[in-house]
């Protein structure tokens, strides 16, 4: 097929988060000049929907990365998107006895209010959007991507329409990413445990009750490290109000599993998730909420990967920004932040490649590298990082947490990086207990892996001649790390 004859230069399959990023990013940099279609399933109304139970998520993103939005592609989130700023985030040791603060400030977002602020945008860049529209294939030819293929849910018509570069923002189910029909580099599936189950509700609540800022601060994201409340995960309280809250958890299922023969119960997420919130001092009498623009998004489940960014991200005329691409942070699963710089940074390469007419693995090959340098690079250390984690119990954590971690650990962890554990090596013979001693071991080794990892993707290959061999070391130092992790 000509490139020249497509119907769009750019097709964006998912109009949720991500998409419409990339979709006005790409608009902007071009001046307007690409034509550029964004389709998903959803009708305008629910636009950005993960789910039948809605816009699933702890809405919190630091303020950070909006901001690197807004400098480069000059869109501002404002109200009623942002619905409560916070100043950071506070981690609690299983014992509740210490606090790590970390993240800066940030916002709560109404994710079901947000898409409509996002499309309203793009379309002022000149943006087609398209509602009802289920992509079910990729459209190839010659081994290159050259459209999309589904159905309109309304008229149950089947949609085919062509473009330069399909880009896949269609969320961590994604069907392009698993059954992309042409040779590339792209993982298609993910280990079942890189993904956690995760659950939430928003809820408005009283709070006359008892003040206890361990569990419920109007000015921070609290988030609870507890092995037997989340198993390989961790709850969350994040205000959205005086009173309103989402709260919620996240588990790795094996873990949960694990954890419910020990205890002889056959517990569910949900069961889990209302336990937390049962244990919880500070939100008294909590009821759904009743707002109207939070109707249809009370309460939920989704998933939620947390490994590294998927190794490669492009191939002929495709490309994946946001969760298709396993872009959460491994430790924390936060997608949001990785999503808004991915996408901004994809709208910027794919303006260029389209305009040096190379949508080639190739010509798109900047989009792998410029988001390893600008984020990518850190996510296989903390990767490793959350692999040592989830295999901890409280008492580790809790000792970990008191005596491990310096200011400086706490200060890498704001900036999202890898922590270095100095502390540890100085500590020596003091530290108590046989599993102590193990802990102080592994953290050395995640602190020295990390440095060996972020120095690999420091060197990226500049093209996908160099990535077999760059990948065939990333494996050697992963299966190390994975080896001692394993339990
Ligand atoms: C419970 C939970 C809590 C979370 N908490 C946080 C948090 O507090 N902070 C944070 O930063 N991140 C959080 N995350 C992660 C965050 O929500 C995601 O990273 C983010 O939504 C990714 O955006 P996206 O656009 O890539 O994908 P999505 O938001 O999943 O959007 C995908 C879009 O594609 C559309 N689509 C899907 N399939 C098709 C198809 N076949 N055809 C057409 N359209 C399709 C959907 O309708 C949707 O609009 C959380 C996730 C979960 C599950």
């Amino acid at each position: 097929m000509s490139l020249s004859k497509t119907d769009y230069d750019i097709i964006v399959a998912g109009g949720g988060l991500a998409g419409l990023i990339v979709a006005s990013s790409a608009a902007y940099y071009s001046n307007q000049r690409l034509k550029i279609l964004v389709v998903d399933r959803n009708s305008i109304e629910i636009q950005g929907r993960k789910t039948i139970s809605g816009w699933i998520c702890g809405d919190a993103v630091g303020k950070n990365t909006v901001d690197y939005m807004t400098e480069r592609i000059k869109i501002a989130w404002g109200q009623p998107e942002i619905e409560h700023p916070v100043k950071g985030v506070v981690a609690f040791s299983p014992d509740h006895e210490t606090k790590v603060s970390f993240d800066g400030e940030g916002y709560i977002l109404n994710r079901k209010q947000l898409p409509q602020k996002q499309i309203r945008e793009a379309n002022k860049l000149g943006v087609e959007t398209m509602s009802n529209i289920v992509v079910r294939q990729l459209i190839t030819d010659n081994n290159y991507v050259v459209g999309i293929e589904g159905e309109n849910s309304n008229t149950k018509e089947i949609f085919k329409k062509t473009a330069k570069v399909v880009v896949d923002c269609t969320g961590v189910t994604s069907v392009l990413r698993t059954n992309l029909p042409i040779k590339s580099f792209i993982q298609r599936r993910i280990d079942r445990n890189d993904l956690e189950a995760t659950g939430r509700y928003i809820y408005d609540f009283d709070n006359e009750g008892v003040e206890d800022k361990t569990f419920f601060d109007p000015d921070y994201c609290i988030i609870h490290l507890d092995q037997n409340l989340a198993p390989g995960g961790y709850g969350w309280v994040f205000p959205k109000g005086k009173n309103k809250v989402n709260i919620g958890l996240g588990v790795q299922q094996r873990l949960f599993d694990k954890a419910n023969k020990k205890i002889g119960k056959k517990r569910d997420l949900k069961k889990l998730i209302d336990e937390y919130v049962n244990l919880n001092p500070a939100i008294s009498n909590p009821r759904l909420s009743t707002g109207e623009e939070d109707i249809g998004n009370e309460w939920g489940t989704w998933q939620v990967s947390v490994r590294r960014q998927n190794d490669c991200m492009v191939a002929n005329g495709y490309m994946m920004v946001g969760d298709s691409a396993w872009m959460p942070k491994p430790l924390d699963a936060g997608g949001i932040g990785p999503a808004i710089i991915a996408a901004t940074i994809a709208g910027k390469d794919l303006v260029q490649a389209i305009e040096s007419n190379d949508v080639s693995e190739s010509g798109l090959w900047s989009y792998n590298k410029n988001f390893i340098n600008e984020y990518g690079y850190k996510t296989a250390g903390l990767e490793v990082f959350r692999r040592m984690l989830q295999q901890l119990d409280n008492e580790q954590i809790n000792y970990g947490m008191k005596h491990f971690l310096s200011k400086m650990d706490v200060e890498k962890i704001t900036n999202g990086e890898h922590p270095e554990f100095s502390t540890v090596s100085k500590l020596g013979m003091m530290i108590r207990g046989a599993l102590n001693k193990k802990l102080a071991e592994d953290l050395k080794f995640t602190s020295k892996m990390n440095e060996e990892l972020v120095t690999h993707y420091r060197n990226y290959p500049e093209g996908p001649e160099g990535f077999p061999e760059w990948s065939s070391k990333l494996n050697k130092y992963l299966t190390e790390a994975f080896a001692r992790f394993s339990s």
